[in-house]
């Protein structure tokens, strides 16, 4: 059963996507001019924002929005409600705040944990599409320009002879939380290149071409800490479009206690006890990241919980 309260930020299906209407350019014409319908402005990966948070706007201020934004995508539906996003990022900042009726341009993960879920998954939604947009203003195989379709889900190459589709990418990435092999429990963290002083995190990586998910925790380990694992178990996985992320995350067991940084990625790697990381919280530490689905995992482990979502074990 999925529980909202097990969704991480910026995921939960919110909006009915509405896919089969992304090329009815007649019934999106009709919505872009509809008075109910919401316009989302963003500059440059920017939220613009009022005190209330990201503003979504409707009718003529809509309206002024849109003839001044250079890419307008359709999100989706909300209720009855189409919802687009916008991209001011051709205009300069004080511009783009003022064309969008808003007080400031704010990264949307600067206000982590203070907007509503549904809020926050859509403006992420938004950040990502539209980031894609400007990443991909041309064909990558004959260099000329792609022209976005679809309701902005996809470009096409407009290159005599060529007419590649370009579809939004998205980069996954495997996020580890690895248990000691035997009691006490314990589970690994480390200290990653840049990261602060006594800052520790689970282990993570991005996927590579031709491999698996669980291929490339297994490499992922190795590479990095030395570690080999079994059971691996899916706990879930979080929309991270900051600009293109996938993570995907899972628990695994290693076979050894024995760890072997890098020394590149990792600085440091160590076993942690449920006491240990009680501390570190009572001393004023957080698990990671609060819209981090790193957060979730190392406070499922730390409650003691089963896997909120066991699944295959490889
Ligand atoms: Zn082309």
């Amino acid at each position: 059963m999925r529980t909202q309260d097990r969704v991480p930020a910026y995921g939960g299906g919110w909006l009915d996507r509405a896919a089969a209407r992304r090329t009815d350019a007649d019934w999106l014409a009709e919505r872009l001019t509809d008075p109910a319908s919401v316009v989302l402005p963003l500059w440059r990966d920017r939220c613009l924002a009022d005190g209330d948070g990201p503003v979504r706007l409707t009718g003529e201020r809509a309206s002024a929005v849109r003839a001044a934004a250079g890419e307008t995508v359709f999100l989706g539906l909300d209720g009855d409600a189409a919802v687009f996003a916008a991209d001011l990022s051709a205009l300069g900042e004080r511009a783009a705040v003022e064309a969008a009726a808003a007080t400031r341009a704010v990264d949307l993960r600067a206000l982590a944990g203070r907007l509503d879920p549904a809020g926050a998954a859509v403006q992420a939604y938004a950040r990502g599409l539209l980031s894609w947009h400007r990443q991909q203003r041309y064909c990558g195989a004959c260099g000329a320009a792609a022209v976005a379709g679809g309701g902005g889900h996809v470009r096409t190459c407009a290159g005599a002879g060529c007419g590649r589709l370009l579809f939004p990418r998205i980069e996954p990435a495997v996020i580890v939380l690895v248990e000691a092999p035997g009691p006490p429990g314990r589970c690994l963290l480390a200290r990653h290149a840049g990261a602060a002083e006594g800052a520790y995190s689970t282990l993570a990586g991005f996927v590579e071409v031709g491999e698996s998910l669980e291929d490339a925790v297994h490499r992922e380990l190795a590479e990095e800490a030395g570690v080999t694992v079994t059971d691996v178990t899916y706990q879930g996985s979080q929309a991270w479009p900051f600009p293109a992320g996938l993570m995907v995350a899972f628990r695994a067991v290693a076979t050894s206690e024995h760890v072997r940084v890098d020394g590149v990625e990792l600085l440091e790697a160590r076993w942690f006890t449920r006491a240990e990381l009680r501390e570190r919280i009572a001393s004023g530490r957080s698990l990671g990241r609060v819209d981090s689905i790193d957060h979730l995992l190392l406070g499922d482990w730390l409650s003691g919980d089963a896997p909120a979502r066991p699944s295959a074990v490889w």
